[in-house]
């Protein structure tokens, strides 16, 4: 970290933030004190847990400069090998290819059963579906909830595909466990409720974490932090997906940010995986932004796919149907092994 002081604050000026220094817990050993037309502080070591508003809220101080960020511990600096998280199946995200498929949304136990058979056959790995739908009209369906979870279970039980489902509130934690779902998914509206992150951090499940719309890849990795290090107990089993940003565009539902697949894998030793579906939003974009994310490192996909998209609940137009999704599988696999 750097400490950047005023033009003219003297030796009283350095001395107060010398201070504040030592208050704060920093050792005299780890300053570094440069002086030239202004004076500059580096402080070396780990300043993860260094708060910079101790300095910039002095007057002394012109700006304080953050060399390692706050998400230290999920960096690929501090942390070289990837991490990886292997599901109740033994699928292993982080090294094998990831492909968890299904509806939107939970509607009924012959539509998550059926478009479990037609994922599976394809290649699908794990099964998606909500039964807590964070839907922007109270008007529109908001999920069948509890007996939602319960068809999930069931399907999981009867084609042996890990669930994954969306947690919108800590109070819903022990449902998700008496039901077995494998991976709590936090969407992109959740993805800076930090009383939920913090919940999860306390859990031993893997967490999919959803890149909030519009929000940078510091506030997403400090996010991400929040259940990876946690408070107390820590829950390192984070999965990170892209899903886009809104648009000034209304063509597109959402712009995938290939971005920021490239630089987390670059940057973080976490799984990444990317949402094609909520991204395009029609289902003739859903196949080249998979194969784009996958070609640019991401470990997996999360797509909605509908035996009757015609008729489903939330998401028609995205969910692929059966074929649409046999050759999404077959292409990312040669890209996927490709690399
Ligand atoms: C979903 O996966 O169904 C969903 C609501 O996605 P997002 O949080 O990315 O909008
Ligand atoms: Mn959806």
């Amino acid at each position: 970290m750097i400490v950047h002081l005023k033009q003219g604050v003297g030796e009283k000026g350095l001395e107060k933030v010398l201070n504040k220094a030592e208050e704060i817990g920093i050792c005299s050993s780890q300053l570094d004190i440069s002086q030239g037309d202004t004076c500059v502080i580096g402080i070396k070591g780990d300043t993860s847990k260094v708060n910079e508003q101790s300095f910039e809220n002095m007057s002394e101080v012109e700006k304080v400069i953050r060399i390692t960020e706050k998400w230290k511990a999920l960096s690929k600096k501090f942390h070289p090998e990837y991490s990886v998280i292997e599901l109740p199946n033994g699928v292993k995200v982080g090294k094998d290819l990831v492909i968890i498929a299904g509806p939107c949304a939970v509607e009924s136990y012959e539509q998550v059963l059926e478009t479990a058979k037609i994922v599976k056959a394809a290649g699908a790995n794990a099964l998606r579906g909500g039964a807590y739908k964070p839907r922007t009209s109270r008007l529109d369906f908001q999920g069948l909830e509890e007996e939602g979870l319960n068809i999930l279970a069931r399907v999981k039980k009867e084609t042996g595909l890990p669930i994954v489902t969306e947690i919108m509130d800590k109070e819903d934690i022990p449902l998700f466990e008496k039901y077995g779902v494998d991976i709590y998914q936090v969407g992109a509206r959740n993805c800076q409720n930090f009383r939920l992150l913090k919940a999860l951090s306390r859990i031993d499940k893997p967490v999919l974490l959803k890149r909030g719309s519009g929000i940078t890849l510091n506030e997403y990795l400090n996010a991400a932090d929040y259940i990876y290090s946690g408070n107390g107990k820590a829950n390192p089993k984070v999965i990170l997906c892209e899903r886009g940003d809104k648009s000034y565009d209304p063509e597109h539902r959402n712009v995938l940010n290939i971005n920021n697949i490239v630089y987390l894998k670059k940057e973080c030793h976490l799984p990444v995986i990317a949402d094609p579906s909520h991204a395009g939003g029609k289902r003739d974009m859903v196949i080249s932004l998979a194969k784009a994310s996958i070609a640019a490192g991401a470990d997996g996909l999360i797509v909605e796919v509908h035996y009757d998209p015609d008729n489903a609940l939330c998401d028609g137009a995205q969910s692929l149907t059966k074929p649409y999704f046999s050759r999404l599988v077959k292409d990312i696999d040669k890209i996927f092994r490709a690399r």
